[in-house]
């Protein structure tokens, strides 16, 4: 598995994916933060670009997902998929800044697993009205396809992208990923409430011998007792369930804004300390899975 960090502005440069990888584009959970104590880690919320030999996946659309559509732009990319876990703002607000969809002859398909029939389009579209937003939906020009399928459902993207979803313990609800290809898989789990001694099943039957999980784990498990009810987890539970499902790598994911660099470089020395295959997911790194 390889791991590339580019730095801010070298969006053009960040390397091109050959094989089943993945690219950060926001790491940031509840609200952006951009600010010089947050340049190692960033400050865009939630937007993880999944790469397949048959096209583009894009996982929440957070305000990651403006650079990502930036990108979209300079490569010519016309399609892709968009997996929502659920419609906090924090997952979406990058939507409406996603250029792609304002152009003719671009086709995206926009899926949630949360919402009633209907619901992702009305929650996409209600954020984009009078008097929040200065043009509505149908300012997009790109094919949109809005898609609500049950949580737990399982479905295939293509030949060989199959995705299989399960339900989080978030208020609202929330969807958790896992997206298979070339024999090989990668789970998306944010956000999510752990219950303290009481391993999510649900969790556990999704990541079991996942190439890597991207987990919630915005908060530290001292800060937990402070925060029930939100709906975001630790990363010492994400290294518990992990190790209980032998899960080969996680991403410690969905930082809380209040976590600058020096805080979360303090996180993953001490996550790699418990259990070396734990990483803190950074903006704009790139990973293959090997
Ligand atoms: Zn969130
Ligand atoms: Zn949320």
């Amino acid at each position: 598995m390889l791991s590339a960090y580019l730095g801010r502005g070298d969006n053009a440069r960040l390397p091109r994916i050959m094989g089943f990888g993945l690219s950060f584009w926001g790491v940031r959970g509840s609200i952006a933060c951009p600010s010089p104590e947050y340049v190692t880690f960033g400050g865009n919320t939630s937007c993880v670009e999944l790469h397949t030999a048959e096209g583009h996946l894009i996982l929440d659309a957070g305000t990651g997902l403006r650079e990502l559509g930036n990108r979209f732009l300079t490569e010519d990319v016309r399609q892709a998929s968009i997996l929502l876990t659920h419609t906090h703002w924090d997952h979406i607000n990058g939507f409406p800044f996603f250029k792609p969809a304002y152009v003719r002859g671009r086709r995206f398909r926009i899926m949630a697993g949360h919402l009633p029939p209907g619901g992702v389009r009305n929650v996409l579209s209600g954020q984009m009205a009078d008097p929040t937003f200065p043009v509505p939906l149908e300012t997009m020009q790109a094919q949109l396809e809005f898609e609500d399928f049950r949580c737990g459902d399982s479905f295939s993207l293509g030949p060989d992208v199959t995705v299989r979803t399960a339900p989080l313990n978030h208020p609202n609800g929330a969807t958790g990923y896992r997206i298979e290809h070339d024999g090989k898989s990668i789970c998306y789990v944010t956000d999510t409430e752990h219950v303290v001694g009481k391993p999510d099943q649900n969790i556990l039957g999704l990541i079991e011998g996942a190439d890597l999980v991207i987990y919630d784990c915005t908060y530290t498990d001292d800060e937990f007792p402070a925060h029930v009810g939100w709906g975001h987890s630790t990363w010492q539970e994400a290294v518990r369930l992990c190790r209980a499902a032998s899960v080969k790598r996680l991403a410690i994911f969905h930082h809380d804004p209040d976590h600058d660099d020096r805080f979360m470089v303090h996180v993953e020395e001490q996550a790699r300390h418990i259990w070396s295959p734990a990483f803190v997911a950074r903006e704009k790194t790139t990973l293959t899975i090997e």
